[in-house]
């Protein structure tokens, strides 16, 4: 069995799966927040609770961030606080199981194509539409990562000329647009210039990436609008995806893939090219089932 780790910035998702990549058992824990080195001793106390239990031949992690995964280290995430932060060695040391250390966004592609739809379409694209927008290509049932193993990054192709600046350094990014951030921040514009708005009302303390989703489900035409104009922008960049890649099945997964149909229905009506869009079925799971299938050999 493997044990799989999703770090997240509030907890940290562990998942013991078979050869298969079906879930035995699965917990969580708080992310400690003050050293990068707490959060791999915490993991590490886990592993070992676990090891107790099941035969686990090897560990897989999955984090956000810069990874490098040869050296197995963490060189920085926005939300966590690490900074060249070795991983893989430290825990190998604690556990003495073999373990390997990768990006949480190509964990989740992993997880797709071992245990969701990779199982039955060859050609695939996965777009985590999450505070960032991450990516994944799966070519003839293999992951493509290009020569420095970051390709598919999609959130950072430019879809709007001179358009919004982003923290790569450059204008227009698609996750500008199309990200849960994105979204936040038209909901945020619209109960600002809409304050008797339903949308308004239901936004109460806190607005999220839910927040307008759920006033257009009780019928706001302000919460329309907002989520017209997010999923507008999506699909520019999912018709570029599409034009390029012409996948069999385009797989959404993050945060805003939970509103199922009424995503891709608008979404649907918005493109083109014909493309079979569908949403991630392994929802939370597919970032440590993916982590885990890190430690296939062809993976
Ligand atoms: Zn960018």
């Amino acid at each position: 069995m493997k044990l799989g780790v999703d770090i997240g910035g509030t907890e940290i998702k562990f998942g013991v799966v078979d050869d298969a990549f079906a879930t035995v058992e699965k917990f969580a824990i708080p992310t400690p927040r003050k050293y990068g080195e707490s959060i791999v001793e915490a993991i590490a106390e886990v592993c070992l609770e676990t090891a107790k239990k099941y035969p686990v031949e090897g560990i897989g992690i999955g984090s956000p961030g810069i990874i490098d995964g040869r050296e197995g280290v963490i060189l920085r995430a926005s939300n966590l606080p690490f900074l060249n932060t070795p991983v893989t060695e430290p825990l190998r040391a604690r556990t003495g199981t073999r373990v390997v250390l990768g990006n949480d966004a190509s964990c989740a592609m992993l997880g797709e194509l071992y245990a969701g739809y990779g199982r039955e379409y060859d050609d695939m694209l996965m777009i985590t539409l999450g505070t960032g927008v991450g990516g994944g290509i799966i070519i003839d049932k293999k992951p493509y990562f290009g020569k420095n193993g970051s390709a598919g990054e999609f959130g950072h192709m430019v879809v709007e000329f001179d358009g919004l600046p982003c923290g790569c350094g450059r204008k227009g990014c698609f996750e500008k647009y199309a990200s849960v951030s994105a979204l936040i921040g038209l909901t945020v514009r619209a109960v600002e210039e809409n304050p008797k708005s339903l949308l308004a009302e239901m936004s109460g303390a806190k607005i999220d990436g839910r927040t307008a989703f759920n006033a257009m489900k009780e019928g706001c035409p302000v919460a329309q609008q907002v989520v017209d104009e997010y999923i507008s922008h999506l699909a520019v960049g999912v018709e570029n995806l599409i034009m390029l890649f012409q996948p069999e099945i385009i797989v959404f997964g993050g945060a805003i893939s939970n509103e199922g149909d009424w995503l891709l229905n608008p979404l649907r009506s918005k493109i083109v090219t014909d493309a079979l869009l569908v949403c991630s079925r392994l929802k939370n799971d597919a970032g440590y089932i993916g982590a885990a299938a890190q430690l296939l050999d062809e993976a």
